[in-house]
């Protein structure tokens, strides 16, 4: 399923914050979002999962307008792997996976054991099928990480955003993570910091600043040294390893 955005705009206050957004993330791409801190992107994303409405503009979850869909329905259709998760009450870790289930269900229909089956899955899948009965809050930063992607798993879902969905973790678990995401066959739209990481992982990356897009393409188009410091304002150099792959080292 593809998503697209159509010159969305949104303000708070009188600061414009997305100024005419439109990109499109093609069935089963897996598509980068990169540029500073404070460029938009997460505003970006939650107009795409529905925490924000843009104040002009529309969001298209294949061919259907977001704003046109029921909740529940957007929720079939998209999966999140936001920034900060919090809870107040303190679930286990199959309880918050199991939460993923809920889009499927009828108000009040109780978990059948396929759902547990799903849940089960899905926490062998991120490595965290022996944390099942423990508590969420007990968690370390990237364990929980690694638990919410399992929730968004368990949605079942055609697309997924994440947003930094990498932050709190080691390298083993930032590459673990993306290979899982990356091996999902469904479309995916990613804010990601690391530029290494979008250069490995990305088909196709777009540059935020300011609230714009500023370029995009794919990783070997759009990570150059001139890109780098227009964005970043830091000299960088691009290679290539033995395997032909792009990393990029800070000067
Ligand atoms: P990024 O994810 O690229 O770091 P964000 O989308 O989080 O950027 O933020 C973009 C801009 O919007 C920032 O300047 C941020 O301070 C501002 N912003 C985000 N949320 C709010 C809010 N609730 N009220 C006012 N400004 C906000
Ligand atoms: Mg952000």
């Amino acid at each position: 399923m593809n998503i697209k955005t159509d010159n969305i705009r949104l303000s708070y206050g009188s600061t414009e914050i997305l100024k005419g957004l439109g990109v499109e993330i093609h069935d089963k791409e897996f598509v980068g979002i990169i540029g500073p801190n404070g460029s938009g992107k997460s505003t970006l994303l939650k107009c795409i999962y529905r925490v924000l409405k843009p104040d002009s503009g529309c969001v298209w979850l294949g061919d259907e307008e977001l704003r046109s869909l029921p909740v529940k329905e957007s929720a079939r259709r998209v999966a999140v792997v936001a920034q900060h998760n919090y809870y107040n009450f303190d679930f286990s870790v199959r309880e918050v996976v199991l939460m993923g289930r809920a889009p499927h269900k009828k108000a009040l229909e109780r978990d059948h054991a396929q759902d547990y089956r799903i849940v089960q899955e899905c926490l062998e899948t991120v490595g965290m099928a022996e944390f099942a009965d423990r508590s969420f809050s007990t968690l370390s930063g990237g364990e929980q990480q690694r638990v919410i992607l399992a929730r968004a798993l368990a949605q079942r879902t055609p697309c997924l955003v994440l947003d930094e969905p990498t932050n709190h973790l080691d390298i083993t678990h930032q590459l673990q993570i993306m290979k899982i995401v990356r091996n999902l066959g469904v479309t995916v739209v990613s804010a990601i910091h690391d530029l290494n990481i979008a250069a490995a992982f990305c088909d196709r990356i777009y540059v935020m600043k300011n609230g714009q897009i500023t370029a995009a393409g794919s990783p070997a188009e759009v990570l150059t040294s001139d890109m780098i410091a227009r964005i970043y304002q830091v000299d960088a150099e691009i290679t290539r390893d033995s395997r032909g792959n792009l990393h990029i080292l800070f000067i």
